[in-house]
């Protein structure tokens, strides 16, 4: 056995501010990276391509990365539970050592990977690194899981948190001999996008990469931090930080994250300058509530948490569905969000707020629909987030309050007030007067000549037929 530690990277492509890498640097100077292409997650038909291609960009830097500082990351191309008992046990490595996730699908395959490699006599060594705590470490005081936001984030702001741990250096690499074994096993070149079967060449909302997701983070800290409480509601604005992908794929640490948050709430000399930082931080609450809950109740992936929409008499219209996908739905904030969405894989949080509202309260479709959409074109695509937002938008998660409807009119109108965000996502309506553009109450002849479709749907009735058929389910149960 020799001194080899694999730590096998999932959602965590970053040497600098790891735990578990921080962790095996103390046991050995010799930790290969290793990153399995995993067939049955890499589906073109239902993961975003734009996901995909910054994941594949990011393992490129990784590789970058780790040849930087003395050691590489592997590639398999091939189920995990096959592939990594396979390599580990050619290689002799001593242990192989991850970080663990939440996702039900990961924890299975984990949990397998595991009594694979322990039949084999390979050391495993597993912990927390992608939240700033760990799942079961905030509940209630009777020790339940929290089920409502604001109660867990008292609770979990209360927490102390780590500092960011030290980047990792002077790594010692593969011997040649065993750069053929791994061979033997099936490691291989990191592949094109194409080879993969996914296609994108629109760029992304963050660059890959470690130092890009700093960037971003010190960019965002130096300004728009300082608004965030107010601007973070306008999509025409460069309000938010757009670290969510970076996030997603751990890129940068979210101890590095918090800290950078902390000290400027350190230094801030106002309570409005803090509660724009805190505003912030309590967006980072909501990422780790979210995986909290997934944890908690993996049921949550696969359907609605309350009783009334287990079995909801959702319509089942295709060309509706269709409408809203492709931005055609003849609600320009709706459009203009989904346009958004298709073309770069990313969308403003206000948006997904009010598509997600438009697609279960006002055509009454599916919210699964939605979030299976969702995760087919986010870049920042995550099972724990966007099952969150769209089982609150849906009203069937877990929180109390039961039905939220926007209104996409008076959405538009007190967030994207002068109709830029609209302007430029749905070019063909720029010259129309911006009263109308907000209210989408455009003439026949003008959506006509701008050869924009009339609303597939009338709000208000919408809105009523929703709540006939929620009071329905609730009183039969
Ligand atoms: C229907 C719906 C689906 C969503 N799907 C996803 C998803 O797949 N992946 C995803 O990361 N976020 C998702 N969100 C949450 C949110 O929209 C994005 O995290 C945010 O828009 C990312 O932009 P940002 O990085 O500029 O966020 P910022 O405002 O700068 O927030 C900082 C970070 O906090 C986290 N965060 C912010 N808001 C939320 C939230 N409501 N829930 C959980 N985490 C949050 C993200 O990691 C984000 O990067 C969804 C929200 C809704 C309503």
């Amino acid at each position: 056995m020799s001194d080899l530690i694999l730590f096998w990277h999932r959602r965590d492509l970053r040497l600098r501010d790891h735990l578990g890498l921080a962790n095996a640097r103390q046991q050995s100077a010799k930790i290969v990276g290793v990153f399995c292409l995993d067939p049955g997650l890499l589906n073109p038909a239902t993961v975003a391509h734009a996901r995909v291609a910054y994941l594949l960009a990011n393992l490129a830097e990784l590789q970058e990365r780790y040849r930087q500082a003395g050691s590489r990351l592997l590639i398999l191309h091939d189920r995990p539970i096959s592939a990594l008992p396979r390599l580990a046990q050619s290689l002799k490595a001593q242990a192989v050592h991850w970080a663990r996730d939440v996702e039900p699908y990961s924890r299975d395959r984990d949990t397998a990977v595991r009594d694979a490699l322990q039949t084999a006599g390979i050391e495993v060594k597993t912990g927390w690194d992608q939240l700033l705590h760990a799942p079961n470490s905030v509940t209630t005081n009777s020790g339940d899981p929290y089920k409502v936001y604001t109660p867990f984030w008292r609770n979990w702001r209360s927490h102390p948190k780590a500092e960011p741990a030290a980047a990792l250096s002077d790594l010692e690499d593969l011997t040649a001999d065993e750069r053929d074994t791994a061979a033997q096993a099936g490691v291989t070149a990191l592949p094109d996008l194409r080879d993969l079967g996914f296609a994108w060449d629109d760029g992304f909302p963050i660059a890959p990469g470690e130092a890009a997701a700093q960037e971003r983070l010190d960019h965002f800290c130096q300004r728009a931090i300082a608004h965030y409480d107010e601007q973070r509601n306008f999509p025409a604005l460069d309000g938010t930080s757009q670290l969510s992908a970076a996030l997603k794929f751990g890129v940068i640490g979210i101890r590095t994250v918090w800290q950078a948050a902390q000290s400027l709430y350190a230094q801030a000399n106002s309570d409005e300058a803090r509660q724009n930082i805190e505003t912030w931080q309590q967006e980072l609450a909501w990422r780790e509530f979210y995986q909290h809950a997934l944890y908690a109740f993996p049921e949550l992936a696969t359907g609605p948490y309350r009783q009334p929409f287990q079995d909801f008499p959702w319509d089942d219209d295709a060309a509706r569905f269709e409408a809203w996908c492709t931005g055609q739905t003849g609600y320009p904030i709706v459009d203009a969000a989904m346009r958004q969405l298709n073309e770069t894989g990313w969308m403003h949080n206000r948006c997904r707020m009010i598509v997600a509202s438009f697609l279960t309260k006002d055509l009454i479709l599916n919210w699964q629909q939605g979030e299976q959409y969702f995760m087919f074109k986010l870049v920042d695509g995550d099972l724990a987030a966007n099952n969150g937002g769209w089982q609150w938008s849906a009203s069937s998660g877990m929180d109390p309050k039961p039905l939220r409807i926007f209104n996409p009119a008076s959405q538009a109108r007190k967030y994207d007030p002068d109709g830029d965000y609209i302007r430029h996502w749905l070019p063909e309506l720029r010259s129309l007067d911006t009263g109308v553009l907000l209210t989408g109450e455009i003439d026949a002849g003008d959506r006509q000549a701008c050869n924009y479709p009339e609303p597939i749907v009338n709000h208000k009735q919408q809105q009523q037929e929703f709540k006939r058929r929620y009071q329905a389910q609730k009183e039969r149960d």
